[in-house]
């Protein structure tokens, strides 16, 4: 469903990804790990051209993904993204939030609109806080709100980059309740994460990068209990 060939991205002199070959196929859970600086939020980022990039090619359902333009945008929109800081707006509601991108991207007519991001809040157990706004919330309620919102686009696939990290402890596992059922439900997932738990058990595949490489590709049994480079078992070694 997402297919990365041989992608290269540089800032300036530094290789950000480098020759990154990378399926991640319709059903599948990819949880994305690596050291701080590995190029895990730029490989995110280039999945929906928030980057460019130098070399190689991007497919998102057998189409690859243009420089810019109309079909540019009408991939991105395949793809939903979850960042680790909410960025929601503010001064709207919680259903507003969900219903703008439908409405105004997919002419979504509101009636329609809010009767899904009802169904969205209600399945990420905020049924109850729809009119209220986001600074009125938890953040861990703010990053079920932007998963509902990002969901509310119908996507393929789920991007979601350290969704978890800016959270206070309690909170992490509501959040990544919502996301393992998610995955239960067959949604498409790319899960950069340090939640190495969640990794285990909720991953088809473990990827792990360094230095803007794909070192390991492996199923998570196989990568926790025996990575097959050194880099991965330093890495683990660190954090687990
Ligand atoms: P973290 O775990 O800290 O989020 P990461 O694996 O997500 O790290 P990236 O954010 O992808 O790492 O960054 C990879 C490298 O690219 C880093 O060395 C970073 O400094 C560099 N980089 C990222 N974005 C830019 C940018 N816009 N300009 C220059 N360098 C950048
Ligand atoms: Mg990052």
């Amino acid at each position: 469903l997402v297919r990365l060939s041989h992608v290269t991205k540089r800032f300036g002199s530094f290789t950000a990804l480098d020759d990154v070959s990378l399926d991640v196929n319709a059903g599948e859970v990819v949880v994305v790990i690596g050291a701080s600086g590995s190029g895990k939020s730029t490989l995110c980022r280039t999945i929906n051209r928030l980057e460019t990039i130098d070399s190689g090619t991007i497919e998102i359902d057998g189409e690859r993904l243009p420089e810019e333009g109309k079909d540019l945008a009408r991939l991105r929109a395949e793809v939903g993204m979850v960042f680790q800081s909410f960025n929601l707006f503010p001064h709207r509601t919680v259903l507003d939030n969900i219903t703008l991108a439908p409405m105004r991207v997919r002419r979504v007519p509101r009636a329609q609109a809010e009767a899904r991001a009802r169904e969205l809040l209600e399945r990420v157990g905020l049924a109850d806080q729809a009119s209220k706004r986001p600074t009125q919330l938890s953040g861990g309620q703010q990053q079920r709100v932007a998963i509902a919102r990002a969901l509310a686009m119908d996507p393929k696939v789920m991007l979601f980059d350290e969704p978890t990290s800016a959270l206070d402890p309690e909170m992490i596992n509501e959040v990544l309740d919502v996301i393992k059922d998610l995955a239960s439900s067959g949604m498409t997932m790319l899960v950069v994460t340090h939640e190495m738990g969640f990794a285990r058990s909720v991953a088809d595949r473990v990827v792990f990068m360094d230095e803007g490489q794909i070192v390991e590709d492996a199923a998570p049994e196989q990568f926790f209990t025996a990575p097959a480079t050194q880099r991965a078992r330093d890495f683990l070694s660190k954090i687990l």
